[in-house]
């Protein structure tokens, strides 16, 4: 049973988003010397989950200093409005290709609409509020906050997306990687570890890009990484050199798809057949229809985003 946060230690909270279902997404707040910050918000339905947090720990509204989405996808982005309404003191912090989205998030909610419909977009995301100009933080690579007596760095990643930051933690050991160091639910994990699933989410996956990020991520010698999708993990290098190694198959997999009429069908089941073997390596013990329930939203983005990317390569 997943809980609405846990306490992870080093000021760090997990707190559940309640997208799709428990375990699939979440967000973190951190607490420095009466100083908190959000990172990653949920979407809209995750604020009744950060409000009960805050009451709980006696933090109040005017503690929050920062709203840090590592990206603008609506897992990560979606609930910024609504936090940057109700907690006057915050300022949002986001990546320079990701703040007019939040300033004015209509193209981001009308393209929102057009993959989910109407009605899952009410269910999932509500509404996405606009954030005022005057309380964006642009974070530039290398970009310093102080909280409290810790220090986060922001840290350009592309690879994933091209407004994806990650956030460096030194009080904590910790890297907050959004969706940069994979996915990892919790079902997946066996006596192996958790299982990293890298999301080539449509539009702007980059190979190349994803490799020198995870390069530099590693140079930090962070002690852990705290994913999105799904809390924290350890042993950063072991999870970086598989990632590498996906990144090169999902490659693979495009490129063997490119010559096909019907690309995503083709991407589709290749992406199955490729995490299928890997699940069965890592000594996961989900049939297969209990594999398609938590992975088959990922692997049809996963196998859209490669789609995209070939159309891209071609010019
Ligand atoms: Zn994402």
């Amino acid at each position: 049973m997943i809980s609405r946060y846990q306490d992870l230690g080093w000021g760090v909270s997990c707190i559940e988003a309640g997208f799709q279902r428990p375990g699939l997404a979440g967000c973190y707040l951190l607490l420095r010397d009466g100083e908190a910050a959000l990172i990653d918000t949920g979407t809209a339905r995750t604020f009744p989950n950060i409000l009960s947090l805050f009451a709980e720990k006696g933090i109040d509204r005017s503690q929050l200093r920062y709203v840090i989405p590592t990206h603008v996808h609506l897992d990560h982005a979606g609930g910024a409005g609504q936090l940057m309404a109700h907690f006057p003191r915050a300022s949002l912090v986001v990546h320079p290709n990701g703040a007019r989205h939040l300033i004015a998030p209509e193209k981001l909610a009308a393209g929102s609409r057009a993959v989910y419909g109407e009605a899952d977009f009410q269910r999932h995301f509500l509404e996405l509020l606009p954030v005022d100009e005057a309380r964006v933080i642009t974070a530039q690579d290398g970009l310093e906050l102080e909280l409290g007596n810790s220090r986060l760095t922001c840290i350009d990643a592309p690879g994933h997306a091209r407004h994806h930051i990650v956030i460096h933690d030194p009080a904590s050991g910790g890297l907050f990687t959004g969706d940069t160091f994979g996915i990892a639910y919790p079902e997946l994990t066996t006596k192996a570890g958790p299982y990293l699933l890298l999301p080539s989410t449509p539009v702007q996956f980059d190979p190349e890009g994803w490799h020198r990020t995870l390069d530099r991520l590693l140079a930090i010698a962070a002690k852990r990484v705290f994913l999105t999708h799904y809390s924290g993990i350890d042993q950063a290098p072991q999870h970086a050199e598989s990632l590498h190694q996906q990144i090169d198959a999902y490659v693979d997999i495009a490129r063997g798809a490119a010559g096909q009429q019907e690309r995503y069908p083709h991407l589709h089941q290749a992406l199955w057949e490729f995490h299928d073997a890997r699940l069965d390596r890592h000594g996961c013990r989900l049939d297969q229809s209990q594999r398609r329930l938590l992975l088959e939203m990922d692997i049809g983005l996963c196998a859209q985003g490669l789609d995209v990317w070939l159309q891209r390569q071609a010019g």
